[in-house]
């Protein structure tokens, strides 16, 4: 189970106006989608992310980004940019512009979410943490080099692919053509 935690909806609809006007001034893709010079440590121009303050995080992230990436918030369902993408390319960390994820294990699992059924080089660049937050007991999945929160991994993914599924923040993510 995936709760989607937030303040209210006015505050919500805010949030939602200031991501999407920002991504559209910063966008450096045709599909509208954040594109590799959105990328936090690049916009600093810094190459280690592990040296990067928070207020320094604030400044180059979207609103929503900072708050999911970098203080554990959730999008809202159904309204990030991979929900419903399936082109073929690997996913890295919005922040430091690791790689995360690829195509290959990417799947619809109806839950408002990204899901994937593995990372890059099982979890080579993803670390877990128990998260006992919001009364239940989940594990959730953070960058390995920079910290950043992405979302959770849950037992329920598909069986032929290892039962896994990462429940990802679309925002967490910068997708990459290949
Ligand atoms: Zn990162």
């Amino acid at each position: 189970m995936h709760i989607f935690v937030k303040s209210g909806m006015g505050n919500f609809v805010n949030t939602m106006r200031s991501a999407i006007s920002s991504s559209v001034r910063s966008t450096s893709t045709m599909s509208g989608k954040p594109g590799m010079d959105d990328i936090g440590i690049k916009k600093l121009g810094v190459t280690d992310a592990k040296e990067v303050k928070d207020e320094d995080w604030k400044k180059v992230l979207d609103p929503q980004t900072y708050s999911v990436t970098r203080k554990a918030d959730t999008e809202a369902p159904f309204t990030g940019a991979y929900d419903k993408f399936f082109e073929k390319g690997r996913y890295r960390c919005v922040c430091c512009g690791i790689e995360l994820f690829n195509s290959d294990s990417k799947f619809w699992a109806g839950c408002g979410w990204p899901a994937f059924s593995n990372s890059v080089d099982n979890d080579l660049n993803i670390k877990r943490i128990v998260d006992n937050s919001h009364g239940m007991t989940r594990t959730e999945v953070r960058c390995k080099n920079c910290d950043a929160h992405l979302g959770h991994v849950f037992d329920d993914g598909p069986q032929d692919k290892g039962g896994e599924r990462y429940c990802i923040n679309s925002v967490s993510m910068v997708f990459e053509q290949m």
